[in-house]
């Protein structure tokens, strides 16, 4: 694929909307999580073969996609009568920011933009990630769809957000690595938008976004991201 350079005009641009599992930081902790740690813990719990609940915990997830309950740990702890922050804190050490991140975020504050993140984790998610790397300092304001009982893929989400934070879609950027979610900011309004190119560090992504992938952040900062 051609690749042109992602230029962003900043001059045009007050508030950063940032995701953070996928784009702020690695997603192999939560592919992990789900696809290898909590189908071994399961299994073993329960003493039942480990493809088997692989499957089977897959389709459980794969049932709630795009809803808030996928998001919800204590949704998935009744579920699957056990501990998922718990569980989670023992691979706690996957937990890291994507490369340039730190740098991108102190560079965005140096430069007077409002650094919001904007996830559909929830509170005790963020609570975990954010005690296992360096973000939240380098963050204006922290927002879960939780707060507002509605996910990003829904529109209500962006209704809420705007009265809640009084921003201007015509002067944010949005940066997630789902395309579910961009596809609703872009509904909502929401003028620039950028996706990742490879949101989990150990996997090339199945499918390009429609919307500019981010390979490094610096780049963006100087308008010659994929260069
Ligand atoms: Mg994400």
């Amino acid at each position: 694929m051609n690749k042109l350079p992602i230029q962003l005009d900043w001059d045009s641009i007050d508030t950063v909307l940032l995701d953070m599992d996928g784009t702020l930081l690695d997603l192999n902790f939560d592919f992990y999580f789900w696809t290898e740690h909590l189908p071994q813990k399961y299994s073993q719990i329960h003493n039942a073969n480990i493809n088997e609940v692989t499957d089977y915990i897959a389709h459980r997830l794969a049932e709630k996609q795009g809803q808030l309950e996928w998001y919800c740990t204590d949704y998935w702890s009744q579920q699957f009568q056990l501990n998922i922050i718990a569980a989670q804190t023992e691979i706690k050490h996957l937990i890291s920011e994507r490369a340039q991140v730190i740098e991108f975020l102190k560079t965005l504050g140096a430069m007077k933009k409002k650094r919001i993140l904007i996830t559909n984790s929830d509170r005790p998610s963020i609570a975990l990630k954010f005690s296992n790397c360096a973000l939240e300092p380098l963050l204006d304001q922290v927002i879960s769809s939780h707060d507002y009982q509605a996910a990003k893929e829904q529109q209500q989400f962006w209704q809420q957000l705007q009265t809640d934070i009084d921003f201007n879609p015509q002067t944010a950027l949005f940066i997630d690595d789902s395309e579910a979610v961009l596809d609703s900011a872009q509904q909502f309004g929401i003028k620039q938008l950028l996706s990742i190119k490879q949101p989990i560090s150990t996997q090339l992504r199945e499918l390009d976004s429609k919307y500019p992938m981010v390979e490094n952040f610096l780049p963006l900062l100087t308008g010659n991201a994929n260069g």
